[in-house]
């Protein structure tokens, strides 16, 4: 399907029926499959033979789906998972283990923070953060021996940053080293990673690929590009014998294209078991065949909004890189030409308190720990997604105290501007 464009991969990638077959993608609810040989099945747990034993490692609709997004972000294989989180942790686990280090963008999602802040660090990763605004000195200088993934997102939750792909690309090449990227926000609708030079890309499927609020999940998708047996000694992992597989070496047998993601199914999958289950499957699969014509409507919701905002007196600072203003306006023309996303984050007058009083009177904006579906919503980060985050933290990552996220939906702008007008008013 590779050949069609993005719009025709939403509707119809990843499962193409035969004759009488189901044109809908069918739930595989099954936690097992049937094998008439010993034999047989033993060459699936040597990885010797392709095929379905057991859910936790792979179901047929999980796949239809994970080849669907794996065609529109151009990578080589893919992989869902239970979570964003679980993707995000996942992506750099594969790679990274118990001293070894990360660079990572401070301008990310909190829970993603977390992740590599605290969680990992237990595990004894340790992890360097970058300004998204940083030098290529101030980039390269993060980098050590050990350092094992570069990590950032595309637009960040919920700073709104949009990093330099390239610049953060071309530093992890010249250190030997894959840049992943969480491509949530933007989706492969208005941008393509890949295309810049990241060679792993993630997903918590949970926002605009679902957009529907329905199901919690995640994706991982590997470009193929990166060249693990060129630097072995970083990448043990991948460049030697796993035992637990008999000895496969993961990235001679199923080469720079399929080792990233064969090794996250086969030994992490295997081990922590955080699958997404093929009926949320098949509601992400739902929801990505209308992505790119939601994708536009968000963004056009967002882009009325923003501009409404910014000509507000009780609205101190808007960010949404769509605005000629925004500090990252250039990257987002050169990056996310079509438009970025439907969040707009801003500041009001009056701080918590002020914040608080406008979501309270918003009558089609629910507050919700949410962002990226259908029906707008808002949040104040400082008070929950972010509320482990010191002041410093936020500062740093670009979350002031009184921010609003307001995650503008499919309704009508007309509507969602007078339902801010008057929640305004009643500061
Ligand atoms: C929501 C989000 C996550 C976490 O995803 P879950 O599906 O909630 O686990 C990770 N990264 C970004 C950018 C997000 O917005």
């Amino acid at each position: 399907m590779s050949n069609y464009s993005i719009d025709t991969n939403c509707v119809q990638a990843g499962y193409t029926p035969g004759n009488g077959e189901p044109r809908q993608i069918p739930i595989v609810q099954s936690t097992t499959f049937k094998y008439s040989t010993g034999e047989e099945m033993g060459k699936l747990f040597d990885l010797e033979a392709a095929g379905y034993f057991y859910t936790r490692l792979q179901n047929p609709t999980n796949d239809y789906v994970a080849a669907k997004i794996c065609t529109l972000e151009g990578g080589t294989a893919a992989m869902l998972t239970s979570s964003g989180q679980a993707a995000n942790f996942f992506a750099l686990f594969n790679i990274c283990g118990c001293g070894d280090h990360i660079v990572a963008s401070s301008s990310i999602y909190g829970g993603t923070f977390n992740l590599i802040s605290v969680t990992m660090a237990k595990m004894g990763i340790e992890a360097t953060f970058v300004s998204p605004t940083c030098t290529d000195e101030e980039l390269n200088a993060a980098f050590r021996e050990n350092t094992k993934a570069v990590f950032g997102e595309t637009i960040a939750n919920p700073a709104l940053t949009v990093l330099d792909i390239e610049q953060f690309a071309k530093a992890a090449h010249a250190h030997g080293v894959p840049l992943i990227v969480d491509n949530t926000f933007a989706t492969p609708v208005n941008c393509r990673p890949f295309e810049w030079g990241a060679d792993i890309v993630t997903h918590s499927t949970t926002k605009y690929l679902d957009g529907h609020g329905a199901a919690v999940g995640g994706a991982i998708v590997d470009s193929g590009n990166f060249d693990w047996m060129a630097h072995k000694d970083k990448y043990p992992g991948l460049c030697t014998p796993d035992e637990s597989y008999h000895g496969i070496t993961y990235a001679e047998k199923f080469g720079n294209a399929g080792a990233f993601i064969t090794k996250c199914t086969s030994q992490l999958m295997r081990d922590f078991g955080s699958i997404q289950s093929p009926q949320n499957a098949f509601y992400l699969n739902l929801g990505l065949e209308s992505l790119h014509v939601r994708m536009q409507r968000h963004c056009e919701n967002g882009q009325a909004v923003a501009e409404f905002l910014s000509k507000h007196p009780k609205v101190t600072s808007v960010s949404f890189c769509g605005l000629p203003g925004d500090p990252y306006h250039e990257r987002a023309l050169k990056y996310l030409p079509n438009g970025s996303c439907g969040v707009v984050s801003f500041e009001i007058e009056g701080g918590r308190e002020a914040a608080s009083t406008f979501m309270n009177s918003l009558k089609l904006a629910a507050i919700e720990t949410h962002v990226a579906d259908a029906r707008s919503c808002c949040l104040n980060p400082a008070t929950t997604t972010h509320r482990q985050m010191t002041d410093e933290q936020l500062a740093a990552a670009g979350v002031p105290a009184g921010l609003v996220r307001m995650s503008c939906g499919l309704e009508s702008a007309e509507d969602l501007i007078a339902d801010i007008a008057q929640a305004l008013d009643k500061i």
